[in-house]
């Protein structure tokens, strides 16, 4: 059976890079990994749909029982991406989309050399400090040490397969399902369909 492919996606916070996925997976093929979190839920999320909320103390538990493809610790909390869906979901056939940050990512490059890696832009900083303003769940110290986050991050970009700006956030949804199924397509990933042509 074929196997699904694994995405991994990256993008500072306040880029927007949820809003395009939450479009992005209106495709029923696509799984999205529910990563863990020590952080503290923000209003609108709901645990075990956003992230599953956990306790420092239940984090380590699961690193230690290697309960996890890629954690990272991220502006003070922990972060980490449980590896029995995923690894389910792929052996199913199903594409899966990782949404984390680039340490987390570049992990994921090492242990997964077949994943597809794809970083989310914003059209500019000022434009991401405005959006992250304008969202008001976070403190100004916060707003501040993410917006430097950003920066660095976005150095990173260019260590990715694929880069999609989201300006508008219509042309970021398709560019980033034309990498899907571009992807998908592939022919060393499609060999039993090549050979069922020939056996017809
Ligand atoms: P936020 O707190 O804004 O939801 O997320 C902060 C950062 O953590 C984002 O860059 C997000 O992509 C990243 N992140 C979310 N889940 C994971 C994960 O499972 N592993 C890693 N390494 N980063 C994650």
């Amino acid at each position: 059976m074929k196997k699904g492919t694994l995405f991994v996606v990256s993008g500072p916070s306040g880029c927007g890079k949820g809003t395009v996925l939450k479009e992005v997976l209106q495709n029923p093929n696509l799984y999205f990994s529910v990563s863990a979190t020590t952080r503290e839920i923000r209003p609108g999320e709901v645990d075990g749909v956003s992230y599953r909320f956990m306790s420092d103390a239940q984090f380590e538990a699961m690193i230690a029982e290697d309960g996890f493809l890629e954690h990272a610790g991220y502006c003070g909390h922990y972060y980490g991406s449980p590896r029995k869906p995923v690894e389910e979901h792929l052996a199913m056939g199903q594409d899966v989309i990782l949404e984390i940050e680039v340490v987390g990512a570049m992990k994921v490059r090492e242990t997964r050399p077949d994943a597809v890696f794809l970083f989310i832009l914003p059209p500019s900083l000022t434009e991401l400090e405005r959006r992250l303003r304008k969202r008001g769940t976070e403190e100004e110290d916060v707003i501040q040490k993410r917006v430097a986050q950003a920066a660095r991050e976005i150095g990173c970009a260019k260590d990715y397969d694929y880069v999609v700006v989201n300006g508008e956030l219509s042309k970021a949804v398709e560019e980033v399902n034309a990498i899907l199924c571009a992807e998908s397509r592939r022919a060393q990933k499609n060999l039993e369909e090549i050979n069922e042509v020939l056996e017809k």
